[in-house]
């Protein structure tokens, strides 16, 4: 659904963007993709030459009925649509005077518009309503070249436009483009004729004979085509029903249509806007409603509750299109297109309808796949892109207020600046006090004091399309990014609205109640309600039907709380990989989900999905299916079933079949999933740090290492195994002693990113006024760790946070030698992961029975390490025991620490720390090491330029 920009038509003069115009000329049938563009270019560092990313650049690909065009790049992704729409308007012609903005002249613009669809010329080109003027060309008497006015109003977007300037109001009400063509049409009485009880149009004279018959013969085919329509009964009381419209290619396929709806010809069909995918003609036919037909010609514009309070509201019809629907409706995708003269058409089953109206629920909307309907859930939080599989939260709140015919949601940011002030050992975070930080408009006022980051907040209003407030969504969490902030501000929304989408066991009332956990505001009790409201009253209605015919009301009336343990019958087969997912881990699953009745044998599949990735811990699939793939290994098969049907299932089930619905009646129906796990991706040990400690235990070591320098007064600190120099990068930001760093890594890679981080850090500092870190020279080496580099003697601080378990134990026991008795820094900070704390990370949830049953000790046994290039992970003891027999060796002192977690609870830290301190100060002598080196300068870095 394209957002209507261009309908923002003021008594100003409007110029349309490029994107209005292809709008108006293709409606929906626009599809706009837009791709990240990365530009990389060369940076001069000193020293090393190094690929440095450009800001990232869109490019914009628009996908026509009849054409595509790709833009060239932009920094913005609007600049990069708009491009594309203006190469399109000017390969196709396309006429781009723009719209007269005054009612009056729109009526003008009206007539003319209407005058040249019933032209010669345009009965020739290939417009969609030209299709349809053709297609009745073989009709007698009156009804030859008539056509709907429906048709009109719908089929052509400049038509729709002039009238949306003429009265805004045709936005909400679609019948009123109608009236205003119909009057239209009464000026041009001397070429045009429309009858009283027919809404349709025709020409006074006849379309000269040469061209109807050229036209006929060109279209002169027996055949017949089935399209396999529903309908949607009025009635809530009857169900949904596959039909098939029987067309011969002959006919006026709306006649047929027509006749599905008990009329005689197409003449009172309303139709509604494009439902489907952009490339579909889906959508729903239903009859003028009397009342309207009998005010038309009296009355210029009726208003819709009069409208519809008289005819009969098609609740369900009304919610699926998002737009009022009297009476019963027929839901069809046919049509006539630009592509070809042929007429368009496609298959509806009333699974496509459930599914449809399944992604208008943001629940439905997150799928890690479209077809993992039953089986996917939407996330509590939202980590970062690569987590989120699917729409962004952000875009599906857009979306979901579009469909509800809200206005866009405002989203603002709040920025505030938290201070770094160190006290104790921990970073403590101030949002007000000396360095307040004002913001006037949501415009941050800056003050010139340290401070360690800037956070941003977003705050949501959820408008109505009158432009009231309706929601105010207010989080209290600041982000570092603003799209962080925007994301989760985001999935707050749309988390709230979802419990009253999934369940409907949640009451209006509850719904309000728990707005406040949500830091929502309701503003517009009614507005809400009534947004809601179509929601309601389907599900209600599928309830009673579904309770009347086909579900057990017990089961629709449980609680999902009530149900505890859903999963039976559990069945895992195959041989034990040991490869098994764990909190933060990505499995992969193949599954299928089944309706089965073992009194009469039977088993109906209903949703197969190959490859459904979902992340573990942070529910994103629906709880039992996580359950029973925590408990597998990669190559594994599971077979359970679920005697308790979920909405979505009905959702996504219902009127399948005959078959499916007769299963689901029956007593012992139950839902069977089987699943293979295919592969589990590693969870990045970053990822699982990050899902389970916050701060995120790297910030966490970051914190130690501050800490002891501040208490040393250090002033000059090494990194050994730098890695991509998260740890020099992060001492930047805090006010310390520290003047020179150093870096030291095997890793190529890993050092070409530690200098590219660096560099872009200390160039923006310096060019925002100079670092306030008295930091004056960084460098980067390449070398072992286990061999002496000379240059690096005798520094203040040593650190090695997370390198040793990434090298051989004996290489590991060699870098303590190394480092203590050659390069001898004052203090030697040394961190590992604790092996047992991988019990809590790898198996959170263990079921309680089963934790009972095994002892610790086999607990640990199955545990894995946390990275697949860890060589070694120890325990508490052994890492004691290595860093005493070190310390002993080299005469340094030893104390033990850690972070994550505490020493007085089992199993103790989740990264534990040696800190070893020298107490005596270093002779004059330099020490000659027997295998000494000089490591290889990789970059570096200082503050006063030669
Ligand atoms: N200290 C960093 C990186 C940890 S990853 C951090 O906390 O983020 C481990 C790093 O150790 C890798 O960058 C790897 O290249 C490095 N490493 C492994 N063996 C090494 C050796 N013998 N000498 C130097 N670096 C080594
Ligand atoms: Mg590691």
């Amino acid at each position: 659904m394209e957002t209507r920009e261009h309908i923002v038509v003021s008594h100003k003069k409007a110029t349309l963007t490029p994107k209005a115009i292809i709008h108006q000329n293709f409606g929906n049938k626009a599809s706009y993709v837009v791709e990240e563009v990365k530009e990389v270019h060369q940076i001069e560092c000193p020293g090393l030459s190094i690929p440095q990313m450009g800001p990232c650049l869109y490019r914009c690909t628009l996908q026509l009925p009849e054409l595509s065009v790709i833009s060239g790049t932009f920094k913005k992704k609007k600049d990069a649509e708009q491009s594309a729409a203006e190469i399109a308007i000017e390969k196709l012609g396309i006429c781009t005077e723009t719209i007269d903005p005054t009612p009056q002249g729109a009526q003008e613009s009206l007539v003319a518009r209407i005058d040249f669809i019933f032209s010669e010329k345009f009965l020739l080109c290939d417009h969609p309503l030209s299709g349809h003027i053709r297609a009745t060309l073989r009709s007698k008497g009156d009804l030859c070249g008539s056509i709907p006015i429906s048709v009109l109003a719908v089929y052509d977007a400049k038509l729709l436009s002039l009238c949306k300037c003429i009265n805004p109001d045709v936005e909400t009400n679609p019948f009123l483009v109608i009236s205003y063509i119909k009057s239209a049409t009464a000026n041009l009485y001397q070429y045009l004729a429309t009858s009283e009880q027919h809404l349709c149009i025709r020409r006074l004279t006849p379309y000269p004979q040469d061209i109807v018959e050229s036209l006929m013969k060109e279209h002169d085919s027996l055949e017949c085509i089935q399209v396999a329509a529903i309908r949607i009964p009025s009635s809530v009381e009857q169900s949904i029903e596959q039909v098939t419209l029987r067309i011969s290619l002959r006919e006026y396929y709306l006649d047929v249509i027509a006749n599905e709806l008990g009329l005689e010809d197409a003449a009172n069909v309303m139709i509604s806007r494009n439902l489907g995918k952009a490339s579909s003609e889906t959508r729903l036919f239903f009859t003028a409603p009397k009342p309207y037909l009998l005010d038309l010609s009296s009355k210029f514009a009726i208003g819709k509750e009069t409208l519809y309070l008289m005819g009969s509201l098609n609740v369900r019809a009304s919610y699926f299109a998002g737009q009022d629907i009297a009476g019963d409706a027929i839901l069809a995708s046919i049509g006539y297109t630009r592509k070809s003269r042929d007429i368009f058409y496609e298959d509806v089953s009333v699974r496509l309808y459930y599914r449809m109206l399944l992604g208008k629920t943001p629940g439905g909307i997150y799928k890690l796949s479209r077809e993992a309907i039953l089986a996917s859930e939407l996330p509590s939080k939202f980590t970062t892109r690569a987590n989120w599989r699917g729409s962004l939260p952000r875009d599906i709140l857009c979306m979901f207020c579009r469909q509800h015919r809200l206005s866009e949601p405002l989203f603002s940011f709040h920025p505030f600046k938290t201070s770094s002030l160190l006290s104790g050992s921990c970073l403590k975070v101030a949002e007000s006090g000396d360095n307040v930080i004002e913001h006037i408009n949501g415009v941050c006022v800056t003050s010139s004091m340290h401070s360690d980051s800037e956070l941003f907040k977003c705050e949501i209003k959820l408008l109505s399309r009158c432009g009231d407030l309706i929601i105010l969504c207010s989080p209290k969490d600041g982000y570092k990014k603003q799209n962080d902030a925007i994301q989760n501000a985001s999935l707050k929304v749309l988390s709230w609205l979802n419990m009253w989408f999934k369940s409907r066991i949640v009451t209006f009332e509850r719904l309000c109640e728990t707005a406040d956990d949500f830091n929502i505001q309701i503003y517009s009790n009614n507005i809400i309600s009534e947004i809601l409201a179509g929601q309601s009253t389907h599900n209600g209605q599928l309830n009673a039907i579904q309770c009347n015919n086909i579900v057990e009301p017990t089961y629709m009336n449980s609680s999902f709380d009530m149900l505890g343990n859903m999963v039976q019958s559990l069945k895992i087969e195959g041989p034990y990989s040991g490869v098994c997912p764990c909190n933060g881990s990505l499995p992969c699953i193949r599954y299928s989900v089944s309706l089965a009745v073992e009194s009469q044998n039977v088993k109906e599949v209903i949703e197969v999905c190959d490859e459904f990735e979902f992340e573990v811990g942070v529910g994103a699939t629906v709880s039992y299916i996580e359950e029973v793939v925590m408990q597998m290994s990669v190559g594994q098969y599971a077979y359970f079933s679920i005697n308790f049907l979920s909405s979505d299932l009905i959702f996504a089930s219902a009127g399948e079949s005959v078959k499916m619905l007769s299963l689901l009646s029956s007593k012992d129906c139950c839902v069977e999933y089987e699943i293979s796990l295919i592969k589990v991706a590693e969870p990045p040990e970053e990822r699982m740090e990050q899902a389970l400690f916050s701060p995120p235990l790297s910030k966490q070591r970051v914190e130690f290492g501050v800490q002891q320098i501040l208490e040393s007064h250090a002033t000059t600190l090494i990194d050994f195994g730098c890695g991509s120099g998260s740890l020099l990068e992060a001492l930047l930001n805090y006010p310390t002693c520290l003047e020179k760093m150093a870096g030291v890594d095997i890793s190529q890679k890993g050092l070409t990113r530690a200098a590219k981080v660096l560099n872009s850090k200390l160039s923006t500092n310096s060019d925002a006024g100079g670092l306030w870190t008295g930091v004056q020279s960084v460098i980067l080496y390449e070398g072992s760790i286990t061999n002496f580099g000379s240059q690096l003697q005798g520094f203040d601080i040593g650190t090695c946070l997370e390198v040793i378990e990434h090298m051989e134990e004996d290489q590991a026991c060699l870098f303590g030698d190394v480092a203590l008795s050659f390069f001898r820094p004052r203090i030697l900070i040394v961190s590992t992961p604790n092996f047992e704390y991988n019990v809590v990370l790898q198996k959170s949830n263990p079921p309680a029975q089963e934790q009972e049953e095994l002892d610790d000790k086999t607990l640990l046994q199955s545990c894995k390490f946390r990275n697949h290039d860890h060589k070694f992970e120890w325990t508490r003891a052994q890492f004691r025991q290595w860093a005493s027999d070190l310390s002993t060796r080299h005469n340094y002192k030893v104390e033990f620490s850690g972070v994550g977690g505490s020493a007085d609870v089992e199993p103790g830290y989740a990264s534990q720390i040696a800190v070893f301190k020298r107490d005596w100060e270093l002779e004059d002598d330099v020490l000659k090491h027997a295998d000494e080196h000089h490591y290889n300068v990789i970059w570096e870095w200082n503050s006063r330029k030669e």
